[in-house]
């Protein structure tokens, strides 16, 4: 993948100056790297349709219906596509790896990334966390997602706020909302909730399925998504508990992006309630029939890049890394399987190339 984007603007990193999370392990600025995802740049204007061209990410589908989807029937009238189609030109880029925990003396706490205009990726630090968690910011004209927080154990705070300052610089907004939400309650991934606590232009949604319920309008959880609309930037707000209960996952119209934190991640996914973890995939299925997917982006990575091997557990250091990017084949990929673990009865750990079906 290459390294800048379309829009001039390589890879966007703050929070060098930011205090080490503890454990000992010291953080320095490695901004003068030449390599990897260190380069310091800010925000970029807004892209010029006419000279942009697409990544060709490879997995994004016009019509976005896979013919062995297979989505037919077997949860009823549960699931129903519903909405309009939607159709994006795929252009968001990912840098050409991430930290992978082995030099941790010039490590940053987490990493900041401008996938496209007004959509951001963090990342902390394997440093910092085994987990090492991804989240998202994506900007609308009143309100800006922050799709979860991490551990809280990185100060990611500043750098939110900071990316929040550029937004409002670049766009010239005199202010703006930061939502906070949250994928689903556990500790790696509403950990830094409490950052925001006393930011004053913030809402912190709560990471419980009655909060998420409660702030977006749900009346049919979990066979309802419901539009939120962040400003000129509808997004999806799809329920998939299973992993967690109180699980979501956000369809992004502007990019086509699917984030899908715990219930689709390049690693081990881990499933509580798997009846109730097929019904969720089935619904992520049946929503991205009539729209383009173009990055299926989840919550962690956990695998090599060598097809079928994931890291030991609490692995702190990733080298060779698969990439954080997945398509809406690997979408397909897991319904195909659960779907034949739920007919056959037989629920079992099950390797893929790209993810490990891991049930509790
Ligand atoms: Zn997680």
């Amino acid at each position: 993948m290459r390294m800048r984007n379309v829009w001039g603007a390589a890879v966007l990193v703050l929070g060098c100056n930011a205090e080490p999370s503890g454990g000992g392990t010291s953080f320095t600025s490695a901004g003068d790297s030449s390599t990897g995802p260190m380069e310091t740049t800010t925000m970029s204007p807004p892209p010029d349709p006419s000279t942009t061209s697409g990544t060709d990410s490879g997995s994004a589908d016009s019509t976005g219906v896979g013919s062995d989807s297979g989505s037919s029937g077997s949860t009823g009238d549960d699931v129903t596509t519903g909405g309009e189609p939607n159709m994006v030109d795929c252009m968001g880029v990912f840098p050409p790896q991430w930290q992978d925990g082995t030099d941790c003396d010039n490590a940053f706490p987490y990493e900041v990334h401008q996938y496209g205009y007004g959509t951001v990726i963090f990342r902390q630090a394997l440093c910092t966390h085994a987990n090492a968690p991804f989240f998202y910011m994506l900007f609308g004209q009143e309100q800006a997602l922050l799709f979860d927080t991490g551990t809280g154990s990185n100060s990611v705070g500043g750098a939110v706020l900071d990316i929040v300052d550029q937004w409002l610089a670049v766009t010239g907004l005199p202010d703006i909302e930061l939502l906070v939400v949250n994928s689903h309650a556990d500790a790696d991934h509403d950990g830094g909730n409490f950052q925001f606590e006393s930011t004053a232009f913030a809402t912190i949604v709560g990471s419980s399925q009655a909060e998420i319920e409660a702030y977006f309008g749900f009346e049919n959880w979990p066979t309802e998504v419901v539009t939120h609309d962040l400003g000129g930037r509808p997004i999806d707000i799809i329920p998939t508990p299973g992993h967690a209960p109180g699980h979501i996952a956000v369809y992004d119209h502007q990019t086509g992006v699917l984030l899908t934190a715990d219930t689709l991640l390049p690693g081990r996914i881990f499933i509580e309630d798997f009846d109730t973890f097929a019904t969720s995939v089935e619904r992520l299925v049946v929503h991205t029939e009539i729209r383009d997917v173009c990055h299926v982006l989840g919550g962690h990575i956990g695998m090599t890049n060598q097809p079928g091997v994931p890291y030991d557990f609490g692995a702190m250091v990733h080298p060779n890394e698969r990439e954080l990017e997945m398509s809406r084949d690997h979408l397909l990929e897991l319904h195909q399987a659960v779907q034949a673990m739920a007919k056959s009865g037989v629920v079992v750990t099950e390797t893929h190339n790209d993810f490990v079906i891991f049930p509790l």
